[in-house]
């Protein structure tokens, strides 16, 4: 593992599992006198009932038999269901009938467009250039974790970037040795299956709609597609596919259990965000020494931490950063390596899942699975026409 933390203490393979629920708002952060890490106020986040709630009602036979098994026919079955239902639906279906699209100048200042996204309650936002009126990529946290990289290389040029304007990007980019992200975008009416490909392939997590307007020949975006929202889309709408998902997330091999990155409630912001850099990922657990999740730090809590061009609050603890959170912070998903697919759809179906981590039943860490594990298997597995590889 590569983490922030002191090595755990070694786990005890003979502990029996708990009836209760370790995760539980108490447990997570309501002592500060039990728990082997004092937990401030505001980290008693509320972790989502475990996952309990998606267990399996009875086992599934392994995928390694030869000739398939009912479960494995079921399960392509149901992959196939999802892959034809992405083909005949395009982005415009993901669309709700009405909703409100922020999108921002690229001459506004960056720290003025921290504040209009925590504003407005949102995470990115598509750029538009007025001068040439066209469509100038996607704002995302990642743009701002690269400004903090830049403050972080020239440390007394904080002046200059407080000026910094989302034109600048691109520049900053350059300057810190990032390779520019490919500014990717999909027509809304194209199929949905095309945006998901895309998606993959680029490994973004969101692609802005952009459309032409008939009459000026001019770009209009349209909104961004997520991760999320496509996942979404495919579980409330096509349960008759996803039910037949039967397979548990260990015999799929679903997410990431190896060189986890994680850090504690006592680790620098700043080198968590160094971390998320390094692997390339979005959010990082925070664990106690005995490896027990505690919360997960997101790219997204970088967004407050700078409000204010406040970059010399990096420095402080991953606990005091998760306390910024919005009221409405939705929580902390979990499953076990048995819960099975369809129970995870479920889940989505119900709450705003952005990434499950897998658990124990002493809530210890086992692994990760981000949206982009989960519509990677929903779009290749047993497809053999790609480059991009299934789990
Ligand atoms: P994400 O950044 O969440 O889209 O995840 C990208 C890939 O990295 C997925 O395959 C995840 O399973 C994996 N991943 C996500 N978070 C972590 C982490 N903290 N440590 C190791 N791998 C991760």
């Amino acid at each position: 593992m590569d983490d922030l933390r002191a090595p755990p203490e070694q786990a005890n393979p003979g502990a029996s599992s708990s009836e209760t629920n370790p995760l539980s708002p108490t447990s997570a952060g309501g002592s500060t006198t039990n728990g082997p890490l004092p937990i401030r106020q505001g980290h008693e986040l509320p972790f989502v009932a475990p996952s309990s709630y998606l267990r399996p009602k009875q086992t599934s036979r392994t995928m390694s038999d030869k000739t398939p098994s009912p479960l494995d026919k079921d399960q392509m079955q149901g992959l196939r269901g999802v892959r034809e239902f992405l083909k005949v639906r395009t982005s415009y279906d993901v669309l709700p009938l009405s909703f409100r699209l922020v999108v921002l100048d690229i001459d506004l200042l960056i720290k003025k467009s921290l504040n209009i996204l925590i504003q407005n309650g949102i995470v990115s936002a598509p750029l538009w250039d007025s001068r040439n009126s066209t469509f100038a990529g996607l704002l995302t946290s990642t743009d701002y974790i690269n400004v903090i990289q830049y403050y972080c290389q020239f440390p007394d040029q904080l002046n200059q970037v407080d000026q910094f304007r989302l034109s600048s990007l691109r520049d900053i980019e350059k300057a810190i040795g990032v390779l520019p992200l490919e500014t990717v975008s999909v027509h809304p009416a194209r199929p949905l299956y095309e945006a998901c490909r895309r998606m993959l392939k680029t490994r973004a997590r969101r692609i802005p709609l952009v459309d032409v307007d008939s009459e000026t020949g001019r770009e209009t975006v349209v909104s961004v597609i997520t991760q999320y929202r496509i996942l979404k889309f495919i579980a409330v709408n096509n349960e008759k596919h996803t039910m037949l998902l039967k397979k548990p997330v260990r015999e799929l091999g679903l997410g990431t259990y190896t060189n986890l990155a994680t850090a504690t409630m006592n680790s620098c912001v700043l080198d968590v965000i160094h971390l998320m850099v390094k692997h390339n990922i979005s959010a990082v657990p925070i664990v106690d020494r005995d490896n027990k999740l505690l919360n997960v730090f997101e790219a997204v809590d970088v967004i407050p931490c700078i409000k204010g061009g406040a970059y010399d609050e990096l420095s402080a603890s991953v606990g005091d950063a998760l306390s910024k959170r919005a009221d409405d912070f939705t929580g902390i998903y979990t499953c076990s390596e048995e819960d099975r697919l369809d129970s995870i759809f479920d889940t989505i179906r119900k709450s705003r899942v952005h990434r499950l981590i897998v658990v124990d039943d002493e809530s210890r860490l086992k692994g990760i699975i981000s949206l982009s594990d989960i519509l990677k298997y929903v779009l290749l597995y047993g497809e053999e026409d790609d480059t991009i590889r299934a789990p």
